[in-house]
């Protein structure tokens, strides 16, 4: 279970995380989300792919 807490609000506890960027209580854009692995690939399937991108750029400087 995703976890949200906002600073505007002051709410604060467990949500269903839908991939919105915002407080599940007022709106504000400044919540901060709290989630597992599993649930931010569920939304953002592609969400370490530029990880993954930036890891191979670093294997590749670092070969010699
Ligand atoms: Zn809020």
């Amino acid at each position: 279970m995703a976890r949200f807490r906002c600073p505007d609000c002051r709410a604060e506890g467990p949500f269903e995380y839908d991939g919105t960027m915002a407080c599940p209580s007022c709106g504000s854009a400044r919540v901060q989300f709290a989630l597992t692995i599993e649930e931010l690939l569920d939304v953002h399937p592609n969400a370490f792919d530029d990880i993954d991108r930036e890891i191979a750029e670093f294997e590749t400087l670092t070969r010699h």
